[in-house]
């Protein structure tokens, strides 16, 4: 027989993750820390990632913070080496953090550019760049980058910015995914469908943090009917998905995208 829980039992791994303090990130802590994960979780939102770290602790998981800005690449190294120092290793890294961006091309600022560049793209090619480091000499470790399902769209009207950062974010885990091979490194990526969190309520939700109900319900609506299985996605369904990726399921995969977004798009 197959042991089915040793194959997703993660006991004694430690995972640094960027984005934890919400939706898919905090997602993804949760799952990892319930297969056995030691959790370090890096965000701005310091709020966010306490309740995140508490909610594992009081739940039996162990979960640590640390302020992380994704945008400085000092920040990020510091996230991973805060795992090394409390765990004493790195075995996954979850470059989770990223925005929201929308305009035309005509009206981009080269601030909003560089801003969202940073974040999105430059966040996780740091995320990368440091969990190698570790990584390479444990020869030993799993990378997860989120990218999006916008790069399945074939090129999306105002989603120039947010485009690029994932279209980049999927090259650059197929590029790494290579490079980390001999040392027994697998990098992989996950293009998520629409799933609701703060990175989609602002579709409902004003400047004053209200939320309206009326346009909730026609955004799922319209969600739901684009979308073959007839449901939204929910951060624990990103979050199952990389539990794959990063358990001894998944060992012979790598430079992989997974595409969980209901059908919306079945690329090859
Ligand atoms: P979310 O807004 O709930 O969470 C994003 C997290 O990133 C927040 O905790 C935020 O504080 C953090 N963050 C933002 N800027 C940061 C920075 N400079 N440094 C560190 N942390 C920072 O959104 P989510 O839905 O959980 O999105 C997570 C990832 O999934 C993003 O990369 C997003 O692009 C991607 N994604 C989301 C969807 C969706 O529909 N929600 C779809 C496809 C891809």
């Amino acid at each position: 027989m197959v042991e089915i829980n040793r194959l997703f039992d993660l006991s004694g791994r430690v995972a640094a993750l960027t984005g934890g303090a919400s939706g898919i990130g905090r997602a993804t802590a949760v799952t990892l820390a319930s297969a056995g994960a030691s959790v370090v979780l890096g965000d701005i939102d310091e709020p966010g990632m306490a309740e995140t770290a508490r909610f594992i602790e009081d739940t039996g998981g162990k979960a640590v913070t640390i302020r992380t800005d994704v945008t400085k690449s000092a920040e990020v190294e510091a996230l991973v080496q805060k795992a090394v120092a409390e765990f004493g290793r790195l075995d996954i890294m979850g470059n989770i953090a990223g925005i929201p961006q929308e305009s035309l091309v005509i009206d981009t600022t080269e601030e909003e550019l560089d801003r969202v560049l940073a974040i999105n793209l430059k966040g996780v090619y740091f995320g990368c760049q440091s969990a190698m480091r570790v990584m390479i000499p444990q020869r030993s470790g799993n990378i997860i980058n989120i990218s999006s399902g916008i790069i399945d769209s074939g090129g999306a009207a105002t989603w120039s910015v947010y485009g690029i950062t994932k279209a980049g974010v999927a090259m650059l885990t197929k590029v790494l995914a290579r490079e980390a091979a001999p040392h027994r490194i697998r990098v992989n990526a996950i293009a998520p469908g629409v799933i609701i969190s703060n990175f989609t309520a602002r579709h409902w939700t004003d400047d004053q943090h209200r939320e309206s109900e009326e346009k909730k319900a026609a955004f799922l609506e319209g969600v739901r009917g684009m979308t073959p299985l007839g449901v939204e996605g929910k951060p624990e369904d990103i979050a199952n998905a990389i539990l794959y990726l990063v358990s001894d399921a998944a060992e012979f995969m790598t430079g992989q995208i997974l595409h969980p977004n209901g059908g919306t798009a079945m690329p090859w």
